[in-house]
């Protein structure tokens, strides 16, 4: 049963396989004299300025990332060759350059994707270019042939393997709304995403369609793996089907879900700080973002059992996301603790998202995986490390230091005496002052 009537596309596939370098995009964390281990060019460089083979000029080592990359997003090795040894050109060369400008799509934005977090990760891999298409397996020697495993007749870019190419535009045209199509096979890499999360774009039979959207790509590129490595012969009215049946089960799931929280009662709740047990230290963390500015900070504030002030501190981190900025306060919190030399310590933190990612752990695709383990490594040191959710009432001292951060140089500062700013937040702690928090029962 042919359930749409299937016409040839409007608009012909365009070939963009990357989007281009960025032309504003300054990532200050990821320059050559980077010295934060957290977001390095390299895994096993601490800062690729150490490594050098000749000094490059000042101009090359504090440019970003984004400009050492060429228009078809591949390393320009014209930039990076004459400063670096044979052995560091290899390391570069086995990781993807990073795409990471204004337009691309932000975690932020992709964590609450309607779909599972595994596919969530997938598209945040797909809006930074980092799929490995052939064209990128040919980037990285890991191939001859960059064509389509498909259609056997065009590169395969990320936007030709999920989207243009001939039998999965046809499959997309099954979901989509006729009127959309002209868009939908239009736009470049990080635009399509973008355009597919805001907007609206299935016909009657895709109710949700960021659910449609997140599933369909998915099963695409899985379905195309299969075609890759197992001979499987691609049956795209399977294929349709597959997606039809996943997204009604993530609607379903995230529909029961919903009625659980409705179900049950909201009421408030006084919040205000609490101090540790007598022999713990507590340290509060937080992460802010400046949207006006495109930089981020995280920040905390170290107190005793009396609710004394031990120490506090702030971290302007450059570009980043808010669950970066919240995950980087967690573990400069835990650092300074544990350099300080405190074995005892509960850490808050008001992001349930960033403490259920150090729970849980993360797929390795994951883009906060890095900072992740470096977070779980240092819980599992010998000491006594609770981590715990408070309500933003409660952590108000940390989300100063976070907005603070701002305002200090580049890098992790650590304070002896409190901020000016500080002082009535914590008098407020020391006297129990209460903040009524609606919470879900
Ligand atoms: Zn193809």
């Amino acid at each position: 049963m042919e359930m749409i009537c299937r016409t040839k596309k409007l608009t012909p596939a365009l070939n963009h396989s990357v989007p281009p370098p960025p032309t504003t995009h300054v990532v200050a964390y990821k320059r050559w004299n980077n010295a934060d281990s957290m977001d390095i060019w390299l895994p096993t460089y601490a800062k690729l300025i150490d490594s050098v083979r000749n000094q490059p000029p000042e101009n090359i080592v504090n440019m970003p990332v984004s400009c050492f990359i060429t228009s078809s997003g591949g390393w320009d090795w014209s930039k990076i060759d004459p400063y670096v040894s044979t052995d560091v050109h290899n390391s570069i060369a086995a990781i993807l350059p990073t795409i990471n400008d204004r337009r691309s799509v932000s975690w932020s934005k992709i964590w609450k994707w309607p779909v599972h977090e595994r596919i969530r990760s997938f598209i945040w891999l797909i809006a930074h270019g980092k799929i490995l298409t052939n064209s990128h397996r040919l980037h990285r020697k890991l191939t001859d042939n960059a064509m389509c495993p498909r259609c056997g007749r065009e590169e395969e870019t990320a936007l030709h393997a999920l989207r243009d190419c001939d039998s999965v535009a046809d499959l997309w045209m099954r979901f989509l709304n006729p009127q959309r199509w002209n868009a939908f096979f239009s736009l470049d890499l990080c635009e399509w995403i973008e355009w597919n999360r805001r907007v609206h774009v299935g016909n009657d039979i895709s109710e949700n369609w960021q659910t449609t959207f997140g599933v369909a790509v998915w099963h695409i590129w899985k379905n195309r793996n299969l075609i890759v490595f197992e001979n499987h012969i691609p049956n795209m009215h399977d294929l349709f089907f597959q997606i039809l049946y996943m997204v009604k089960d993530t609607l379903l799931c995230k529909e029961t879900m919903g009625n659980m929280i409705s179900k049950s009662s909201k009421a408030f709740r006084m919040i205000g700080w609490k101090p540790p047990d007598r022999e713990k230290v507590k340290c509060n963390v937080d992460g802010s973002v400046f949207e006006s500015t495109n930089t981020a900070g995280c920040g905390g504030v170290v107190r005793d059992a009396s609710g004394n002030f031990i120490f506090s501190f702030g971290h302007r981190l450059g570009s980043c996301d808010i669950i970066w900025a919240e995950l980087n306060g967690i573990l400069d919190g835990l650092e300074l603790l544990w350099c300080k030399g405190f074995r005892s310590v509960t850490l808050e933190c008001d992001s349930e998202e960033a403490l259920e990612l150090i729970k849980n752990g993360t797929a390795d695709n994951h883009p906060c995986s890095g900072l992740v383990h470096c977070i779980r490594d240092c819980i599992n040191r010998c000491w006594n490390v609770d981590l715990q959710h408070v309500y933003r009432e409660a952590n108000r001292a940390a989300d100063l230091m976070a907005k603070l951060s701002l305002f200090i140089p580049e890098g992790l500062q650590s304070f002896d005496a409190p901020h000016a700013e500080l002082w009535s937040i914590l008098s407020s702690g020391l006297s129990s002052l209460l903040l009524p928090h609606l919470c879900v029962c």
